[in-house]
């Protein structure tokens, strides 16, 4: 005699990252019966270890204990030196691990009896009145599947930039970072055309900081382009003799393209896989936390795990008619950013950089920006439209 199949599970969460895990994290207990899957850490398409930042009053999400570090001031550096300070309260500037948040998430999980599953999901198929998840390790049924893995980014936009950066945390000699205050954006480095590059650094004390040099552009460097820029950022900053204590890298696409939903039903996508990240600065782990919190509310009341639009439809037009502007050389982005901030309360331009903000504060922000590049891109899309 056979034993008999299990019934499917509830939820098939594919990826234990930012955005499975945070969901996991609150459906932990909840009920809902679900398992996680996530590959081996020897997997090729396992997600390397990523630092975090979100801003805000409180957080992010249920993980502000998790907090690595955190500033209460934030500066920018104009490309002619100049600086804008601003004193962030009572929000701060806050920096995560991933591997804390997923150990965190996994002895949740554990405590609470779900299951996560060393595997790598390859096919999700419609079977019965669910999905079917098979892969290395991974063969199970479940009701709805959210799938967090990466997807190719889709073509279908009008601009596509890439935020590529080599981040490197160091130990200096002398005591140069304040270890209170986050440079979020630092121009004093050659801008690429058709796009932007600074200096951004995390000082965790007076002799420690992740410093990276980052680009919003169309390709990416070499190896020796990244060391070359970065040495040069951190000559340029003035940071003298350190050693290199670790290193981290990363791409992200900065696109106005849609994310299309999966193609079987019952699979949902999830996180930067469904257009997660904000195209006007690459971030995304706060739309996910409020997109986790509404996929959790929603399976607690019964209805579909179906997250809720990420990005508002302005702030959506706002940063497709910034990409664009920026990726044909009409705006110098590093102006536009030092402008905003020096025009504006600091909580404005942050709120609106996280999608919080609403049509008054975004009137005024536009109205702060440069009116000529942004009028030329208006009006270049209505020629290509009616031409
Ligand atoms: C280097 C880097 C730094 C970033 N920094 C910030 C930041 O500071 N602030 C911010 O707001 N945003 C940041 N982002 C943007 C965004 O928040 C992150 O990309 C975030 O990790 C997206 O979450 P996610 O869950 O959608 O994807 P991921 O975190 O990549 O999670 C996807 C998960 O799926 C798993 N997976 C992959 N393939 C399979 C498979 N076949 N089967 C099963 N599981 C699979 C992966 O291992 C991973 O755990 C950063 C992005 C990058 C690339």
């Amino acid at each position: 005699m056979t034993a008999p199949t299990p019934p499917p599970l509830d939820l098939a969460v594919v990826g234990l990252g930012a955005a499975g895990g945070s969901l996991a994290w609150r459906l932990a207990g909840t009920g809902v019966r679900f398992a996680v899957v996530e590959p081996p850490p020897s997997s090729a398409r396992r997600t390397q270890l990523r630092t975090w930042c979100t801003w805000g009053a409180s957080g992010p999400g249920p993980f502000g204990h998790l907090v690595a570090a955190s500033w209460s001031q934030l500066r920018l550096v104009a490309a002619d030196g100049s600086e804008v300070r601003r004193s962030l309260d009572p929000w701060r500037y806050r920096m995560l691990h991933s591997t804390d948040v997923e150990a965190a998430v996994r002895a949740r999980l554990a405590d609470a009896g779900v299951p996560v599953l060393t595997g790598v999901v390859e096919e999700l198929t419609a079977s019965g009145s669910g999905v079917a998840v098979r892969g290395e390790g991974v063969d199970l049924a479940a009701r709805r599947v959210l799938d967090t893995r990466p997807v190719p980014v889709p073509r279908t936009g009008r601009t596509l930039l890439l935020q590529h950066f080599l981040g490197r945390r160091i130990r200096t000699r002398r005591p140069v970072f304040d270890a209170a205050t986050v440079t979020l954006m630092d121009f004093r480095v050659p801008q690429p055309r058709g796009g932007v590059a600074f200096g951004y650094v995390l000082p965790t004390s007076p002799h420690e900081a992740l410093v990276e040099y980052t680009e919003f552009s169309r390709d990416l460097l070499t190896d020796e382009g990244y060391d070359h820029a970065w040495r040069d950022y951190l000559q340029r900053s003035g940071v003298g003799e350190h050693e290199v204590l670790g290193e981290e890298r990363g791409v992200i696409p900065m696109t106005d393209a849609e994310f299309p939903p999966h193609p079987v039903a019952g699979v949902v996508r999830f996180g930067a896989a469904a257009g997660a990240v904000r195209p006007s600065t690459g971030y995304a782990f706060s739309a996910v936390q409020r997109q986790s919190d509404a996929v959790a509310a929603a399976l607690a009341a019964g209805r579909e795990p179906v997250p809720p639009q990420v990005h508002g439809r302005r702030h959506l037009l706002m940063d497709s008619l910034v990409l664009e502007a920026v990726a044909r050389s009409r705006l110098a982005g590093d102006e536009l950013f030092v402008r905003l901030f020096r025009r504006n309360p600091v909580h404005r331009v942050l709120g609106f950089l996280d999608g919080t903000t609403g049509l008054a504060d975004d009137l005024r922000l536009m109205a702060s920006s440069p009116r000529g590049p942004m009028l030329r891109t208006v009006a270049g899309r209505y020629r290509r439209r009616s031409g």
